[in-house]
């Protein structure tokens, strides 16, 4: 049996960027000890469907820690470790092998699983789902023999791992159940732009369509819509969502509603437990609701944020939900929340690949797109939306004026 300070329980990138915020906050040898499932130590997550897919990054390169880190720190990483019975009374976590992990504080990290497809053939050896390096590695190497993939899924994964297979002249069809791409996010003129651009550079795009089977022998060749229209294939990849991990906490008295429920301070309905990152389900105070955020951003601000507070500063978490993606050449950020807006501004041209969009909602920015933009759109994007000033929409439009005069100050 061992006993720590701070037990860490999911070795994703909250534990890693935790983990680095308490050694520089004075952590001691022996007092973290981070549990997981995975077998790799804490790695960044968004190159598994960008760079390290397209073979640009290598496995040390994306490590948040490298070993030697958490050996010169003390840091006991328990990898391949998974966690059967957690006694909260007892502060106790017991390991599939029999191990008992002993903790003063935990911080729940377990993330979010991928979704798999709902229909015969889903889990052929060639049809992949993307969520862990391990997964990551082995599209990579599929891919390598690969002439035509088919990936299901208008979201994140869909749209970056499409675009990593095509640069590498597969022939790609991307299947979506929308009638847009990334409509959840995005407006239509934005889809549009996205659907000519991954059209110019041969994927095949088919919408409102929805996987019924995928056939095949020893592996999925051909895969069937709901239209009826067949599709060869040598790999399949899905990303149709993600699901939070808590069926450890199912009976422990913890509150879990669409993930771990925590407050602002991500702290749980039990003292000295918490949550953090995918599986979090948190009081966002800027837009005064609870929210559960799936990227990169958020794993790595809540992981810092909940060191620094058992470090001494308690403080509420206060953040603008911000991701970015990558796709072709493109690289684009977006920061806030679109729910609710009643206009939409843009800025630059939605037929070039550079330009921006702004949500508004009375008055108040609380979203933006911006890509390849002028610094500054980057820069006003989260300050505005924190700060809730009111932004003149047709100032906002006007693409002569430096976006700065947008705001209420400079009105009038
Ligand atoms: P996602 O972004 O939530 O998108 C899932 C997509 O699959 C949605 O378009 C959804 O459509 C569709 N879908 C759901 N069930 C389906 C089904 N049975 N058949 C066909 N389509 C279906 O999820 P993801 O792309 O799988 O990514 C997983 C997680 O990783 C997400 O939380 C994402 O945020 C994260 N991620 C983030 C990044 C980034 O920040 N750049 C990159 C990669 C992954 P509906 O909208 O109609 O449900």
């Amino acid at each position: 049996m061992s006993s720590s300070k701070y037990i860490i329980l999911g070795g994703g990138m909250v534990a890693g960027y935790a983990a680095k915020e308490l050694v520089s906050r004075g952590l001691g040898s022996g007092e973290l000890v981070i549990i997981s499932a995975d077998d790799a130590l804490p790695y960044e997550r968004p190159p598994l469907s960008k760079g390290f897919l397209s073979g640009k990054d290598n496995e040390a390169g994306i490590l948040i820690n490298s070993a030697d880190w958490y050996r010169e720190h003390g840091i006991e990483v328990k990898l391949q470790t998974a966690v059967e019975n957690a006694d909260l009374k007892q502060k106790r976590l017991r390991a599939n092998s029999g191990e008992g992990f002993d903790f003063q504080r935990l911080l729940i990290a377990t993330g979010a699983r991928a979704r798999r497809l709902d229909c015969p053939g889903n889990d052929w050896p060639n049809v992949f789902y993307l969520r862990s390096l391990d997964d990551s590695r082995k599209i990579r190497a599929r891919a390598a023999n690969s002439k035509q993939a088919v990936v299901i899924g208008g979201g994140f994964i869909g749209m970056e791992v499409a675009s990593v297979l095509a640069q590498k002249k597969i022939e790609t069809t991307l299947v979506i159940r929308e009638d847009r791409v990334w409509s959840r996010v995005f407006t239509p003129a934005m889809s549009d732009f996205f659907e000519r651009y991954y059209a110019s550079r041969g994927v095949q795009l088919l919408k409102r369509e929805s996987v019924t089977a995928l056939h095949g022998k020893e592996q999925a060749s051909t895969v069937l819509l709901a239209s009826g229209r067949k599709i060869s294939c040598d790999m399949v990849v899905a990303g149709v969502g993600a699901a939070p991990v808590t069926e450890l906490f199912a009976k422990s008295g913890l509150s879990i509603d669409n993930g771990m429920v925590v407050s602002e301070y991500l702290e749980t309905n039990q003292a000295n437990i918490f949550a953090a990152g995918d599986v979090a389900n948190y009081v966002d105070t800027i837009f005064e609701k609870r929210r559960r955020v799936e990227h990169w951003d958020n794993a790595v601000s809540q992981g810092q944020h909940w060191a620094t507070m058992v470090s001494g500063e308690r403080q509420p978490f206060v953040h603008v939900p911000y991701f970015f993606s990558d796709v072709f050449d493109l690289s684009y950020e977006l920061w806030g929340d679109s729910e609710g807006a009643t206009q939409t501004v843009a800025r630059g041209d939605l037929h070039s690949s550079s330009f921006s969009v702004w949500w508004l909602k009375r008055e108040r920015l609380v979203c933006a797109f911006v890509m390849n933009r002028p610094d500054e759109e980057r820069q006003v994007a989260p300050e505005w939306i924190k700060s809730k000033q009111i932004v003149s929409a047709d100032r906002l439009a006007d693409q002569n004026r430096p976006i700065q005069e947008a705001l209420r100050k400079n009105l009038g």
